[in-house]
């Protein structure tokens, strides 16, 4: 095969409950992941060794040493293949990095589909979970896109209907938030404190279900919320912004700093976004819609 070319979406979590922290300082979360339309873009290409390149708005902010996600990917893949990791991949990064929209797990799931082609290894959508969740907790549900219910540390999976195409518009931020800094802060203000097991409750999978925004909207929750923001107070202005200017409902984006505001309908995004970038409490503005598939 000459060329493979995939695409693999961002994600945001409509509701992310996270519990307690574990002996391991891990915790179990208990999720709703939903891949928007904002896409890196992997193309692998025959190679006499692996080289990885990434290109795009967002190249800068990512490793180009072995620890860059796509690096790893492919080796793992290779190796669990037992087939040499001989492949030249580009990544074009369009997901801000460090984002809190699991841009490099992306990268990780989009290799392993570009690779699975290029190697003809012909490996199952279960084989290539299994791989995928070696190297990280949200690159499962990157691979499979759409919308999912995730448990355990993320990557146990149970696929969700969505009734209708939601509008959010994502406020990005000037730079990133490291996401075991959130996890450390989320931690401290929790200190003292007994937290429950995670769980996502009955009234966002109706919503959702129902294809309802304003439903939705009520439903949204994040646990590392609170923690974001302490670590960046500016966040407190930009969801404050997203709600002056007419959102249904804003969350921040898994760990942060992206902020996600959920529309009406495809007009009211535009005016949502115009009013948020207008409002300067964000350095990028954008419009996507969800859910969005890998692959496509
Ligand atoms: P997480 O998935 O940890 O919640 P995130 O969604 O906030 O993180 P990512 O863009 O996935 O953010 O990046 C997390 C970190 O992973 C970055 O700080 C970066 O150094 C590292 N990284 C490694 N490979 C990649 C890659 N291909 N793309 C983006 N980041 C990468």
């Amino acid at each position: 095969m000459l060329q493979v070319i995939t695409r693999v979406p961002a994600k945001i979590n409509p509701v992310l409950s996270v519990g307690p922290a574990r002996r391991d300082g891990y915790h179990d979360l208990a999720t709703v992941f939903h891949a928007v339309s904002l896409y890196d873009e992997v193309r692998a290409r025959a190679g006499d060794d692996l080289t990885v390149t990434m290109s795009g708005p967002y190249a800068g902010g990512v490793p180009s040493d072995a620890t860059n996600l796509a690096t790893r990917a492919a080796r793992a893949l290779a190796k669990r293949a037992g087939v040499p990791a001989k492949a030249r991949v580009d990544v074009h990064k369009a997901i801000p990095v460090a984002a809190g929209l699991a841009g490099g797990s992306a990268d990780a799931a989009g290799v392993l589909r570009a690779c699975d082609a290029l190697w003809e290894l012909g490996a199952s959508d279960t084989e290539l979970a299994t791989v995928a969740a070696t190297l990280g907790s949200d690159v499962p549900f990157a691979l499979a896109g759409g919308t999912a219910v995730g448990t355990g540390r993320g990557e146990r999976l149970r696929g969700i209907t969505v009734g209708t195409t939601l509008h959010w518009v994502l406020a990005v931020a000037s730079r990133g938030l490291s996401t075991p800094d959130v996890y450390r802060r989320l931690d401290e203000l929790r200190s003292g404190v007994s937290v429950p097991e995670p769980a996502v409750g009955e009234a966002i999978l109706t919503a959702l279900a129902g294809g309802d925004p304003g439903a939705v909207a009520a439903s949204l929750r994040n646990d590392m919320q609170e923690a974001a923001v302490a670590l960046r107070p500016e966040l407190a202005d930009t969801l404050r912004a997203g709600r002056e200017a007419g959102a249904l409902g804003g969350i921040v984006s898994g760990s942060g700093p992206t902020c996600a505001f959920l529309a009406r309908d495809g007009e009211h995004s535009g005016e949502l976004a115009a009013r948020l970038d207008a409002s300067g409490t964000c350095a990028q503005v954008l419009q996507v819609t969800g859910p969005a598939r890998t692959g496509d």
